[in-house]
């Protein structure tokens, strides 16, 4: 797309949903803009090797795999621009997106602005990020080299992460607030047969213990069965406890579930607004694979393209 032509859709977001949709639109001779956001690539790009994307029998780096979409999608003409929605004026067509430095309009858009990991809710969570805290052991597991450290969760996320923190730590505790893990069983065997994971299980972290420095040297944990408090000696943490949908700038214009991610119609990417589509982890709290999430791009494009061909 030159940017002299209007876009027909806006896709706003750019993880594996947001360039799928991008590729597919722009393939279709659809001119489409898309709104890279605050974290351009999406959450593979804070993720270790991605193992499970079909086509890569050796597995790729997500940052690697997430610059393959963007070039894919530019190389078809869309139009990619850094900046993030703030908000959406859903009430008439064309619709308006609002970035901090400019409006945009088009009559169809694609929400595919994904989730964020969540943190444990701790007040004192912001003051250690940073000092010892993270969400993100791709990014920060380096600096805790032959340090005991810890994952909080049962999932995936958490195996995976407690499994990539023993490239660097001493030793790596997984907190889990549960006595049986959630993630899948191959992720879990590996966990087990680690010799530098410990498990601790039932287990709540309730605070944040400071060194003199204000680093972090410890968590307080409970007993989630019987409440008993003990202190674990860590330099470092990582919280894995799953995601939160980014639909904060959508507030009262579509319809959001209780958990706040967009509402689309069964089998398909409409949600309740005629001409605005959903992909990805923004409307699916089930699945959450890249391989999902760029299926369901590719859905939202067909819809979208076929809704602008009836009107
Ligand atoms: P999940 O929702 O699967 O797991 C979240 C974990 O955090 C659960 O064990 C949950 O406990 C725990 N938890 C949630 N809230 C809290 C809290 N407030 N305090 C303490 N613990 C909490 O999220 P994931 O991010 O792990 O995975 C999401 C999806 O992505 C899954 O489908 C997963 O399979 C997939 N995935 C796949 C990977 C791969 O194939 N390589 C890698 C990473 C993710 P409880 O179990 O008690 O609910």
């Amino acid at each position: 797309m030159t940017s002299a032509q209007a876009p027909k859709t806006i896709i706003i977001g750019s993880g594996p949903a947001g360039y799928t949709a991008a590729i597919y639109l722009s393939r279709a001779n659809v001119p489409n803009l898309v709104l890279e956001g605050t974290q351009p690539g999406g959450q593979l790009t804070i993720t270790s090797e991605v193992e499970n994307f079909p086509g890569f029998p050796e597995g790729i780096q997500g940052p690697e795999l997430m610059a393959k979409f963007r070039a894919q999608a530019a190389r078809f003409g869309s139009e990619i621009v850094g900046r993030s929605a703030a908000g959406v004026d859903l009430s008439r067509r064309p619709f308006t997106v609002r970035t901090d430095e400019a409006s945009y309009t088009a009559p169809a858009l694609i929400l595919a602005t994904g989730s964020t990991a969540r943190w444990l809710g701790l007040p004192e969570e912001p003051a250690f990020q940073g000092k010892g805290l993270s969400a993100c052991a791709t990014c920060d597991g380096f600096f805790f080299r032959g340090q005991e450290i810890a994952v909080v969760g049962g999932g995936d996320t958490a195996l995976e992460e407690a499994l990539f923190l023993t490239n660097f730590a001493a030793k790596v505790t997984l907190i889990h607030r549960r006595g049986e893990l959630r993630g899948s069983r191959i992720m879990q065997e590996r966990a087990f047969k680690h010799p530098k994971i410990e498990f601790a299980w039932h287990a709540k972290v309730t605070g944040l213990l400071p060194d003199a420095g204000g680093l972090l040297a410890g968590l307080r944990l409970a007993d989630t069965r019987d409440g008993a408090v003990r202190d674990l000696a860590v330099t470092g943490c990582f919280v894995a406890i799953g995601h939160s949908p980014n639909t904060g700038f959508l507030a009262g214009q579509l319809e959001l579930d209780a958990n706040g991610y967009v509402v689309t119609r069964p089998d398909r990417t409409a949600t309740s607004v005629a001409g605005v589509f959903a992909c990805g982890d923004v409307q699916d709290h089930v699945w959450r694979q890249a391989v999902t999430a760029a299926g369901s791009g590719c859905m939202a494009a067909l819809e979208c393209e076929r809704w602008l061909a009836e009107q």
